[in-house]
């Protein structure tokens, strides 16, 4: 039977999984989930004798009934290849007698987003294609840093497609800009506005909604779309690797099939951890799934509370990708929890807009006792990092610290201190060499963050990678900056249409 997918706000049509990647957002600017979730059949014997691809398979055809067999391997094939620099894709690493780490930032951008940003593009192309839209696509991004690189170095030389980025000239760093306008591909732009992130994010949100603009593009045979990661084509294939995780514990002989296995997800837009909570719904015997914030604790006052507040002051921490204090992602479990009830949701998002707040009944919270949520300060993240360094002899990043500080608390408090934990390792220390090293007092603040790359290679003999040396001689192919106002004759000027 098909999976259709309906908006959490209650005022759009049910469309196929084909249509809800193309549209993103739902016209009510709800969030699409199924209208129902399905059950993995599979034998975890048999799913713990098959490779990524083919976990990747099984799962994302749960969700995606409407792509055919062959349409769903030709995306997993294109998305989940030689870009990797690990053969298994997801590799686990063990640190401690009941933890392992899900090395997750194997991709082109050493962070976990090249999971999902890897096939989204083909998913889209090839969503067109099944809806018989020959229109191009024009994928248009703000970016505070990490998401543009991904879904620049996932949409790069995808027929069919071009991809746009703004980013604040002033307001990334120099890794990260360096990452993004060294980019190849002839369907790649990358912009620098004059303003900060807010300002990129205003102008594009303009543009998606400017119906001048898209009349324009229509016109010309263009036509906008999304990469966020609110669009199913991110979530259904971020449940492939907690049952691609559980599998490879099998295969290891770590567990035996049906053994619980807690789930530790560092989060900001709770999109990863959502992802696992759907891996337990389709049968993956999950046990607690453990929210991990930094000092953006908003998820966690939520979780203890049930009110989510988030009038608070925004706190710059070294895990800036969870630096979020509206985690868009948590609508969908407001709205199953909730009984599925749009005009519920749609009112709570109303009271997130106007207020800042909401809050959930009673009756909804038994859905997030699934959940055990719990922060780390920075200097928590710090030790957390150093203490996992000097017991195991392995480095983790500031968002991946937070996770192993808040799974230490989450041990220390619950007694739960057995169960195999898996923590979600969503990036490369590589790619916060700073931070890291300064961790260990071994950060001069005047040296090159390639230096300190260097350096951290050095120390944890782990060799650099491919997405370091690369940017490190790579030639800058983007130079353009403009003001926020001129973002969209920028796009037009881009895609051709104006000069
Ligand atoms: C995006 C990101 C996160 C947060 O993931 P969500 O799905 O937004 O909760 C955590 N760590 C890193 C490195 C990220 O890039």
């Amino acid at each position: 039977m098909q999976i259709r997918y309906r908006s959490t706000r209650g005022g759009a049509e049910e469309i196929t999984a084909s249509q809800a990647i193309l549209n993103g957002l739902a016209p009510d600017g709800g969030l699409y989930v199924p209208t129902w979730i399905p059950t993995l059949t599979v034998p975890m014997e048999k799913l713990a004798g098959m490779d990524y691809r083919e976990v990747a398979f099984e799962v994302m055809r749960l969700f995606l009934t409407d792509f055919t067999d062959e349409e769903l391997k030709e995306c997993i094939a294109n998305a989940y290849d030689s870009k990797f620099d690990s053969e298994v894709i997801a590799p686990l690493h063990q640190a401690g007698e009941h933890t392992w780490f899900l090395e997750l930032f194997h991709g082109s951008t050493i962070a976990f987003k090249d999971m999902a940003l890897s096939i989204l593009p083909h998913l889209m192309t090839t969503a067109a294609r099944k809806n018989r839209i020959t229109d191009e696509i024009v994928i248009l991004t703000a970016t505070s840093g990490d998401t543009g690189k991904a879904a620049l170095a996932g949409f790069a030389d995808v027929p069919g497609t071009r991809i746009i980025v703004f980013y604040p000239k002033y307001g990334v760093s120099a890794i990260q800009e360096k990452q993004m306008v060294t980019q190849k591909g002839g369907n790649t732009s990358v912009v620098g506005i004059t303003g900060n992130f807010d300002d990129a994010q205003t102008g594009v949100k303009k543009m998606f909604h400017d119906k001048e603009m898209q009349q324009l593009l229509q016109e010309k045979g263009f036509r906008f779309s999304s990469a966020n990661s609110i669009n199913i084509g991110r979530l259904v294939p971020q449940i492939v690797y907690y049952v691609y995780a559980y599998a490879s514990l099998v295969k290891q002989g770590q567990i035996c099939p049906g053994d619980k296995v807690n789930m530790v997800v560092p989060t900001g837009n709770f999109g990863n951890i959502l992802a696992a909570w759907y891996a337990k719904q389709i049968g993956i015997p999950v046990g607690r799934l453990i929210c991990a914030s930094n000092e953006n604790k908003v998820l966690y006052d939520f979780l203890t509370t049930g009110c989510y507040d988030r009038n608070r002051d925004f706190i710059l921490t070294a895990s800036p990708s969870m630096d979020i204090l509206i985690s868009s992602n948590l609508e969908r479990l407001i709205y199953i929890s909730g009984g599925c009830d749009g005009e519920a949701c749609r009112e709570r998002m109303a009271g997130l807009s106007d207020t800042g707040t909401y809050s959930i009944t009673p009756e909804m919270k038994k859905v997030f006792d699934d959940f055990y949520g719990n922060y780390c300060s920075e200097e928590e993240t710090a030790e957390a990092i150093r203490r996992c360094f000097e017991d195991y002899g392995y480095m983790i990043d500031p968002h991946t610290a937070v996770g192993a500080g808040v799974l230490d608390k989450y041990r220390k408090e619950t007694g739960d201190a057995e169960t195999p934990a898996v923590v979600a390792s969503t990036a490369s220390p590589f790619k916060f060499n700073r931070f890291v090293l300064e961790c260990f007092g071994k950060a001069g603040k005047e040296e090159d963050d390639f230096v300190l790359a260097d350096r951290l290679s050095e120390m944890t003999g782990v060799a650099l990678p491919k997405a370091v040396e690369e940017i490190r001689t790579a030639p800058v192919l983007h130079d353009r900056v403009v003001d926020a106002e001129d973002m969209p004759d920028t796009v037009l000027a881009l895609l051709g249409i104006r000069s």
